[in-house]
């Protein structure tokens, strides 16, 4: 009998269903349509079996003619069945879930399904058997062609439609898992003897099972836990489908060089033991040195959680702490793209314990809000310099002034650096940013005009960031040739952060930039982070009092102390100071007599666009030097 390929089908199928079954399970929703798909594909395959061997019986032995047409009819349905969940399949992650025209493709879908289903089991089906042709006919067999075309048709356009949503993997897989049933009914409906169909379709199993459905990217080797990838896929089935979720993370930081690769080892294992011996809900290794699980149940997570952490305190015998990172609910992010950028932004601090509360996730929107803010003003030419000038007390005129970073709101209003500066520094946007101001300074200095007006010195302020890495010194040698500006108009202002952070190589930039004539001040003295070995190894020419550190010199008589005391000894050391925050005659008047150089305040001005800084000097040191 013409049954050897469905038999070889037949173990195919089993063979893939073992596999599937013995492997070990992320519970994703695509895998359960693969799942359903390999039953309907088993089932249509006896039936198809069986079909061939009562029809055989039926004409050649006089059969019950009744009960072959019901079999042919259950095998045609379950062909149509088998179509009609591999278009499921395909397009359940692909369609919208909450879009309108989403929901009436999956009525229409379902109806025409079960309209189908209704045809095939009434209308006449007729068959027939010599030699080794075996088939059926009929309008029953004829719904079953046109639908199991509709299916088809449907998935190959809906995995074109969606081709950029997939990887390229998935939409090789799709096309050639359908392109593999059209060719086997197409030579089956030319040689009928070749009884293809279901053996394609499960050749057509074996290439998704291959392909998708046993992702080894899913599987960590070495531990047994669920990979990066594989958390990936998992939040976003479970925000594709509306499934609320709690998670933990866990990581582990290394407290001394001391640990080598083999007690890292030891500790990943260990973790990865204590994290599988938890309980069911999957675990995945994220990194080298963190993981988490994902729990349905808030209560759950943060009693396992607490438990977790509690092995960890009970290891002695590593240098090492663990830091954790709470999900309470999945639905407080607004998807799997915030999810993400939550744990890219939390999961390397340092913090103990961090819960992912409303006021954490306020805190990643309004800096996401701020990056975008940032970047469009860089695209769109919103970043502003404000020029505040100094007073110089010794020659009466103003003579420096420094460069204040400012973004335009597409409406017109100012936002203060205060508001995006920490962010920037923190995402690295101080980068592009600090480029930007600098080239702005140099195009305002190119043009000569402020420095007829008696202009000497710009001070720029540069954040740790800028000074990070190896060559940052290039941006400000480019800008200072690109626009023939003399290096010695240059002062940068750099912060008692920005030089700690990185010593040694912010020192090499420094004497670099200095070799060519540019200097240096040493800005926010006083702030609280004050460090003598700084001001005293740095090759810094002006000390910037912060405005806090004059404003206590005139409201706390410990700080005036501190300050004039200050005042001797920087002087003795050659350096000149700039007083900043002084607003009013009377704090002028005292930081002259002080002895400071310059004086830096609303008093004399607030940063001011350029035109305006412009007519400052105009005005001001024209009317000091008649
Ligand atoms: P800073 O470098 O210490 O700048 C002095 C700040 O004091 C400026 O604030 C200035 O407007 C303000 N100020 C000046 N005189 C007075 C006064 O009399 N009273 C009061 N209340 N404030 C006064 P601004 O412009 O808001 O800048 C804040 C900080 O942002 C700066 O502090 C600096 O650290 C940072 N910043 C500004 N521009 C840049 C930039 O281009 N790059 C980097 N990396 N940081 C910048
Ligand atoms: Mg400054
Ligand atoms: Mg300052």
């Amino acid at each position: 009998m013409n049954i050897e390929l469905q038999c070889c089908a037949l173990f195919i199928i089993i063979s893939i269903s073992v596999m599937f079954l013995r492997e070990k399970k992320l519970d994703l929703m695509n895998r359960r349509l693969f799942f359903r798909a390999i039953c309907a594909c088993f089932v249509c395959l006896i039936f198809d079996i069986l079909s061939i061997i009562l029809i055989n019986l039926t004409v050649h032995h006089g059969f019950d003619p009744f009960i072959t047409r019901l079999v042919c009819r259950i095998y045609i349905m379950l062909l149509v069945l088998q179509g009609y969940f591999g278009y499921v399949y395909a397009s359940t992650s692909l369609l919208p879930r909450d879009q309108t025209w989403a929901k009436w493709v999956r009525i229409i879908s379902h109806s025409i399904f079960g309209t189908g289903e209704f045809l095939m089991l009434v209308l006449p089906i007729g068959y027939e058997a010599y030699g080794r042709v075996v088939y059926s006919y009929g309008p029953s067999t004829y719904v079953a062609y046109i639908l199991s075309a509709i299916y088809i048709l449907s998935t190959i356009v809906t995995v074109i439609a969606y081709r950029k949503d997939m990887p390229g993997r998935r939409i090789v897989a799709m096309l050639l898992w359908q392109g593999i049933w059209l060719l086997a009914a197409a030579i089956q409906f030319v040689k009928p003897d070749l009884l293809l169909v279901g053996f394609a379709s499960s050749f057509g199993m074996v290439i998704l099972y291959i392909q998708l459905e046993n992702p080894s990217e899913f599987f960590d080797g070495s531990t047994g836990l669920f990979t990066t990838n594989a958390l990936s896929a998992y939040v976003r089935d479970k925000y594709k489908f509306g499934k609320r979720f709690s998670m933990f993370t866990a990581k582990i930081h290394y407290l001394t060089n001391y640990v080598d690769y083999a007690m890292e080892q030891a500790a990943v294992m260990r973790t990865s033991r204590a994290l599988i011996a938890l309980g069911p809900e999957p675990a995945f290794r994220i990194d080298d040195d963190t993981f988490c699980v994902v729990y349905d149940d808030r209560e759950r997570m943060f009693e396992r959680a607490a438990n977790i952490k509690k092995q960890k305190d009970g290891v002695t015998d590593l240098p090492a702490k663990g830091t954790y990172l709470l999900i309470p609910d999945s639905l407080e992010l607004n998807g799997p793209d915030e999810f993400f950028h939550f744990l890219h932004t939390y999961l390397e601090s340092e913090q103990e314990i961090t819960v992912a509360d409303e006021g954490l996730i306020r805190k990643l929107r309004d800096q996401n809000r701020i990056k975008e803010l940032i970047n469009d003003a860089l695209n769109e030419d919103r970043v502003e310099v404000f020029y505040q000038p100094f007073y110089n007390v010794k020659e009466d005129r103003f003579n420096v002034a420094e460069a204040l970073v400012r973004i335009r709101r597409e409406n017109g209003d100012i936002v203060p650096p205060g508001e995006f500066i920490p962010v920037a520094e923190e995402n690295g946007q101080i980068i592009p940013l600090g480029i930007r101001v600098f080239e702005k300074v140099c195009r305002f200095l190119s043009g000569g005009e402020a420095q007829k007006l008696g202009l000497e010195q710009i001070e720029i302020n540069v954040s740790a960031a800028q000074f990070d890495f190896e060559n940052p010194a290039s941006f400000i040698f480019d800008n200072i040739e690109k626009y023939q500006v003399d290096p010695r108009s240059i002062n940068i202002e750099i912060t008692e952060t920005a030089a700690a952070k990185n010593h040694e190589i912010m020192i090499r930039n420094m004497n670099r930039l200095i070799d060519r004539g540019v200097t240096f001040s040493l800005d926010d003295f006083g702030t609280g982070r004050s460090n003598i070995d700084y001001f005293v190894n740095m090759p810094v020419k002006i000390i910037k009092f912060d405005n806090s550190f004059t404003k206590g010199f005139f409201d706390n008589e410990k700080t005036k102390h501190v300050l004039t005391g200050m005042m001797d000894i920087l002087h003795k050391m050659d350096m000149s100071i700039v007083a900043e925050g002084i607003e009013t005659k009377e704090q002028v008047d005292a930081m002259e007599d002080l002895g400071v150089e310059f004086i830096q305040g609303f008093y004399f001005s607030r940063p001011v666009p350029e035109k305006d800084f412009l007519a400052f000097l105009r005005s001001r040191n024209q009317l000091s030097s008649s």
